[in-house]
């Protein structure tokens, strides 16, 4: 079964990073309890699943999560819940997304591959979802174009939770109190000011952590601007305004959550 982790298959967000490959706009595989768990996959996400050391077998997926429909977010969806139920033939696995990327009038996941999964579940604002062993709520829905959602998990060892694309809002922090690994989609270096663009700049992304105050963070889903100007140097600029360990996520990088949670 081995350890937990969270592999960064793809750190890339938003369209140019996505259309130019400047980063792979790949999602995240997190083990969790021994789950094998496959959040947002964006374009791509199937390749970088045999790119690393260690293969991460899609027929092994238990769940595939998408915090909402947009494609950096669930372009791989298809491919990846059709390979954790084995081709159809195998009734397995968990999906969840919002209701506009199942049921509205354009779905993201195919109708027909839904049969094949075992269980179908819509998120909502405060819901909460279990699987073996672990559960996770999406406490609040975010201010982005389409409906979408953070999650936080509730693992045996701790806690863990995902800041996804969203407009900075006052509230926002303290929905993920209390998360000891926090994980942030910062896409803007500095937000324009207009809220036709509703995603965090590094200056939300520092309320945040300064609320959070997680054990450690991670901050990844860049844009060009953040990319431009070297997403490390930024990371070290947030742990020491906040004085909270962050790392910015680079294609490939594979954390162990062993000492990232629980007792000091
Ligand atoms: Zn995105
Ligand atoms: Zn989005």
């Amino acid at each position: 079964m081995g350890k937990d982790f969270i592999c960064f298959l793809g750190t890339g967000g938003a369209r140019f990073v996505v259309f130019r490959q400047l980063r792979s706009s790949a999602g995240i595989w997190c083990r969790f309890n021994g789950l094998n768990i496959c959040i947002d996959p964006g374009p791509g996400t199937l390749a970088r699943c045999f790119a690393g050391e260690e293969t991460l077998s899609p027929e092994d997926l238990d769940a595939v999560i998408l915090s909402h429909r947009h494609l950096d977010h669930s372009a791989d969806a298809n491919v990846m819940a059709e390979a954790m139920t084995r081709g159809t033939f195998h009734r397995r696995g968990a999906l969840f997304a919002p209701g506009d990327a199942l049921n509205g009038p354009e779905p993201v996941v195919f109708r027909y591959l839904r049969q094949s999964v075992e269980r179908v579940e819509v998120l909502r604002p405060g819901g909460r979802y279990r699987l073996e062993g672990i559960s996770f709520t999406t406490p609040v829905r975010h201010l982005h174009g389409v409906e979408t959602y953070g999650l936080y998990f509730s693992l045996p060892a701790g806690r863990v939770a995902f800041i996804m694309d969203s407009l900075f809002f006052p509230q926002l922090a303290s929905h993920y109190a209390r998360a000891e690994v926090l994980i942030l989609n910062v896409v803007l270096f500095k937000h324009p000011g207009h809220h036709k663009i509703k995603h965090l700049d590094l200056e939300a992304a520092e309320q945040i952590l300064a609320a959070v105050r997680p054990r450690k963070a991670f901050i990844t889903h860049f844009g060009t601007t953040m990319l431009d100007r070297d997403p490390p140097a930024l990371a070290a600029r947030l742990a020491s305004r906040t004085g909270v360990e962050v790392a910015a996520a680079e294609d490939g990088m594979r954390v162990e959550l062993e000492g990232l949670l629980g007792p000091c």
